[in-house]
């Protein structure tokens, strides 16, 4: 999940990184009491959008009144910046900036260590600054079981060729930001720009935070982090179940067990429904697990058949270690809790462990909007070929 920068800003204040004082508005009067205050000469309005670029883009403006915070404000709220609305700004008190600098802490996959970049080039993006200036910009490979520590620090303000009078300040703030990105479990802690000010302090300006999902687990509290606002509604329910769930942006509901499986079943209905009337093509992404019980199956269906785009719905199960006739059972027992609420046709395609039984506890409850289909393409075909009537049927209505 990426965080807003106020979000960032916010943790490594908790972390001890130095930053600015900061106050988020989602209204041009919320801007104008914020920047009364701060109380400072001048402030900062900065629009809160999870993307870079903000700056050129005009999302970033001084003001010198509290009055002046209050019309930039209104200015900024509303604005589209690379497809992302503002609906909140930050007030910031203004800083007298001396110098820009860069510092980045990610996760090196491959080589399976953080990695640190650091450069007196900042302010400029990453990607301008890698391919415009590749000598200016310093990496320094982390060791994830010891973080950055006193020495690691050293090392990376020492490659970055920083000024002898800043390294003790930096070394610091590095140690600091490695802690946010430890203790925060992040993939990516960025600052750009870390800057000099007049009197000579180290701050970080502007920072982006990424924190590692698969460490929710140990951080209830970054649950409020989240940003409901920009969460799909599906999404979210989905996410309330429990269930592995992406919306897409076409008509055939899928559902599958193992991620491998429901891609690929993503890309067969896409195909088949290359030359079919209005492109039928995947709704959803949504892996229902090894598992498959009943109750997923039935949490899944609920999902997708509420889905208004849906026109029919694929569920394509293999039984490896589960068996046909446990998948064969949930998709029964799921449209019996269901009842009315099933409502699209449903393809289904079973295959693997107990195939046969399986298939025959589905012909034997003959529920009438589900039809079996044994091969995965020609399920696909059919599932999409529904969609496509569906849509059909509606336009002539
Ligand atoms: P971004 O464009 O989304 O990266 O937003 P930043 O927060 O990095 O701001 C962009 C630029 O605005 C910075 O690189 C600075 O040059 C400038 N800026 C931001 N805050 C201040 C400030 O307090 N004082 C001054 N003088 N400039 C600022
Ligand atoms: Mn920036």
């Amino acid at each position: 999940m990426d965080l807003y920068e106020y979000q960032a800003r916010d943790l490594f204040e908790k972390h001890g990184v130095p930053v600015l004082r900061g106050m988020v508005a989602t209204t041009p009067e919320e801007a104008r009491a914020a920047a009364e205050k701060l109380d400072s000469k001048v402030v900062v309005v900065k629009a809160q959008v999870k993307t870079g670029g903000r700056g050129k883009a005009g999302g970033v403006k001084l003001a010198k009144s509290p009055q002046e915070a209050e019309d930039v404000a209104r200015n900024i709220l509303g604005m589209d910046i690379k497809g992302h609305i503002v609906h909140k700004v930050m007030i910031t008190e203004g800083a007298e900036i001396d110098e820009e600098y860069y510092f980045s802490l990610l996760l090196d996959r491959s080589n399976r260590r953080y990695l640190a970049m650091a450069s007196r080039e900042g302010g400029v993006e990453i990607e301008t600054l890698a391919v415009e200036q590749p000598d200016a910009l310093a990496r320094v490979a982390v060791d994830p079981l010891v973080g950055i520590d006193r020495a690691k620090a050293d090392e990376i303000v020492e490659a970055a060729g920083f000024a002898e009078e800043d390294r003790e300040q930096i070394a610091e703030a590095l140690i600091k930001l490695g802690e946010v990105y430890t203790k925060e479990d992040a993939t990516l802690v960025e600052v750009n720009p870390l800057v000099k000010v007049a009197d000579g302090r180290i701050i970080a300006l502007d920072g982006k935070v990424t924190l590692d999902a698969n460490a929710d687990f140990r951080h209830p509290e970054h649950e409020e982090l989240t940003d409901i606002q920009a969460t799909d509604p599906l999404e979210r329910r989905a996410a309330e179940m429990g269930l592995n769930y992406v919306k897409l942006v076409g008509n055939v509901g899928i559902i599958g067990n193992g991620a491998g499986l429901v891609m690929s079943t993503l890309d067969v209905v896409a195909e088949a429904g290359k030359d079919l009337p209005g492109h039928p093509h995947p709704a959803n992404f949504l892996d229902i697990g090894g598992g498959a019980s009943a109750e997923v199956m039935s949490d899944g269906l609920d999902l997708i058949l509420s889905d208004e785009r849906v026109k029919s719905v694929f569920v394509n199960v293999f039984g490896g270690i589960t068996s046909c006739t446990a998948v064969a059972e949930g998709i029964n027992q799921a449209l019996d809790m269901l009842g009315d609420k099933a409502s699209k046709p449903l393809v289904v395609r079973l295959d693997g462990n107990a195939v046969e039984e399986g298939r025959a506890m589905l012909s034997e409850k003959d529920h009438p909007l589900v039809q079996v289909v044994e091969t995965m393409d020609e399920a696909a075909r059919r599932a999409a070929e529904l969609a496509a009537e569906a849509t059909d049927e509606n336009q002539e209505a």
